[in-house]
């Protein structure tokens, strides 16, 4: 492997107290990747060379990085109001917010349930899904239904109904009981290199019918599915599969709900993924973008009579016994609000669909590449999947993301697909270093 590293370290840590997430951290802390700057489009690393950030940090800094509006958003609110209770009082910003929120989900989603995370959004829709049955009285109705494939966050809720098998492993033992997957939706014989939504595939929401059958539809409390699979390596739903899944959900009575975490906030050129497929969920959890990543936050959009439902079956006291310390804290709130005006503004949404198809076709320029079996892609979202090595699972897409750091581009690696989601504000200029630099890396690893 290439090393283009300028120099050695140039901050002075310690690394070994800090357990990394989701990180092979021996490999790391023997050639530890250091970011210590950002703006815009690039981070700059700890030795001084800037990397082109073609994943958004990890889906979320859909706005660019250190964008001013927002960073003096945050020192204002920092100076004034630091913290304010979120049980039994609050602050006005968090109002706003949910307003603004509001007015850009789906029509009929017009309450907002704020927490620090995607996971917690996950495990947040989840809960009020029960509450929700329950003050319906229907309180048999406790089931859940998942995907293969489905990343849900780590909570224990999330990795019940998510579909990574790494992820669940070591917890097994002690996943949600009565939770059913439906099978994932790549299907790389009839949908390999699809452009988009692959055009084959719809039947897979058929499942849920089967399901229903097994299990009867009033034990089934929700369906949890991202509208485009991302952690797993990026999977667009087949053209008709979520208007299907709606419509057998809608057939029993089971609530949808969108995990939005990725698929908000422009990544699809629209607000929204619902918007973009034109399917209303009853639920959308978020997080990443809401905030432009700068202060952390995640939430659940609710539909109006799901949330009046569970208020009104209170009996004068609190009425969900839920919540989070931080459930919209002050710093969030202020991130948040400057982030959707950013949005709104700079036309980032609509700039993110029209770049699309530049991105889409510069993409789709890696098919017959060394490695490359498929390219998906939508949005500014795609995923490279290589031809794995022999009994080293993501082993090659790992070496690539290296590579490709060492080049002076940051991208993700999701098993043996490399995942790209870079700012909405990106470039054809930034698009086509992105496509150079992952040919010249995928040419360079064996
Ligand atoms: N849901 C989806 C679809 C995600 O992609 C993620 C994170 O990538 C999460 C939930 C979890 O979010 P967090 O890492 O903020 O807990």
């Amino acid at each position: 492997m290439t090393d283009f590293r300028a120099g050695p370290l140039a901050v002075d840590v310690v690394l070994e107290p800090h357990w990394l997430p989701f990180t092979a951290n021996r490999a790391f802390k023997k050639a530890p990747r250091l970011l210590v700057a950002a703006r815009d489009m690039h981070y700059t690393a700890a030795d001084g060379r800037r990397i082109l950030d073609g994943t958004a940090g990890m889906w979320c800094v859909n706005a660019g990085h250190c964008r001013e509006p927002i960073v003096a958003a945050i020192r204002e609110a920092a100076g004034r109001l630091d913290y304010a209770p979120a049980f039994q009082m609050s602050h006005p910003a968090v109002f706003d917010l949910a307003a603004a929120l509001t007015a850009l989900a789906p029509r009929g989603l017009d309450h907002v349930f704020f927490t620090n995370s995607g996971s917690e959004a996950v495990d947040t829709a989840l809960k009020i899904a029960l509450a929700y049955w329950q003050a319906q009285g229907a309180p048999q109705r406790t089931r859940f239904v998942g995907r293969q494939r489905g990343y849900h966050g780590v909570g224990f809720g999330g990795i019940s109904v998510g579909g990574i098998e790494p992820n669940r492993r070591a917890f097994a033992g002690q996943l949600l009981p009565h939770v059913d997957h439906l099978p994932h939706t790549l299907d790389p014989t009839r949908n390999a290199f699809a452009r988009g939504q692959p055009a084959a595939g719809a039947e897979a929401a058929d499942a849920l019918e089967q399901i229903v059958t097994e299990r009867g539809a009033s034990t089934i409390a929700a369906v949890i599915v991202e509208p485009v699979a991302g952690s797993t390596g990026v999977l667009p739903p087949p053209r008709g599969y979520l208007e299907r899944l709606r419509a057998i959900c809608d057939r029993h009575g089971i609530l949808l709900v969108f995990d939005e975490v990725i698929t908000g906030f422009g990544r699809l050129g629209t607000p929204f993924g619902a918007q973009r497929f034109g399917v209303q969920p009853d639920m959308i959890t978020f997080a990443k973008g809401v905030t432009n990543a700068a202060v952390p936050m995640g939430g659940v959009l609710v539909r109006r009579e799901i949330h009046d439902t569970i208020i009104d079956a209170g009996t004068g006291g609190v009425e969900f016994f839920h919540g989070y310390t931080y459930s919209g804290h002050p710093l969030a709130a202020a991130a948040g609000l400057a982030t959707l005006a950013l949005y709104r503004e700079e036309d980032i949404f609509d700039r993110a669909a029209a770049i699309e198809p530049y991105w889409e076709n510069a993409l789709h320029s890696l098919r017959g590449t060394k490695h490359v079996i498929d390219v998906r892609n939508i949005g500014i979202v795609a995923g490279v999947e290589l031809e794995p090595r022999a009994n080293k699972p993501g082993a090659r897409a790992y070496d690539v993301f290296l590579e490709c750091f060492a080049r002076g581009l940051l991208v993700r690696q999701a098993g043996e697909t490399i995942a790209l989601s870079p700012p909405l504000v990106l470039e054809r200029k930034h698009i086509d270093e992105i496509v150079t630099t992952i040919t010249q890396s995928l040419v360079t690893v064996t």
